[in-house]
């Protein structure tokens, strides 16, 4: 399982930190705590983006109406290509509400939330 080198490991990151963000989940919210109807829908979307992305060698994941055509903004820049709302985009707004996105390291990954769409889920199970 553990092969760093291979590009589908390196390519998963992006496709699931925007798809958090679409459903408006907190990267660091247990996995468990998740209800499978969630699951189902963040592993459908997830199937979605990841066949889009090879299809088109690009990362796009927002919505169209967060599009830059959409939204009369520029196009993002970055090397790898493609709309994102919060990968890579530590300190920039928020495509939806406009609040700074923000970064931690996660098992040593970079995930990127917005604090306001992604609000922190609250339980006992986590202190
Ligand atoms: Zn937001």
């Amino acid at each position: 399982m553990r092969s760093p080198r291979s590009q589908a490991h390196r390519s998963v990151a992006p496709q699931l930190v925007e798809v958090l963000y679409r459903h408006r989940i907190h990267p660091l919210r247990p996995g468990h705590t998740l209800r499978v109807g969630q699951w189902r829908a963040i592993w459908a979307d997830l199937v979605d983006l990841m066949a889009e992305g090879v299809r088109t060698g690009r990362i796009d994941t927002v919505r169209p109406e967060h599009t830059p055509e959409a939204m009369g903004r520029p196009p993002r820049v970055d090397d790898h290509g493609g709309e994102v709302y919060v990968y890579r985009r530590t300190g920039q707004p928020c495509l939806v509400c406009g609040s700074r996105v923000r970064t931690a390291v996660l098992v040593g990954r970079n995930v990127f939330w917005c604090p306001h769409c992604q609000p922190k889920f609250r339980s006992r199970a986590l202190r």
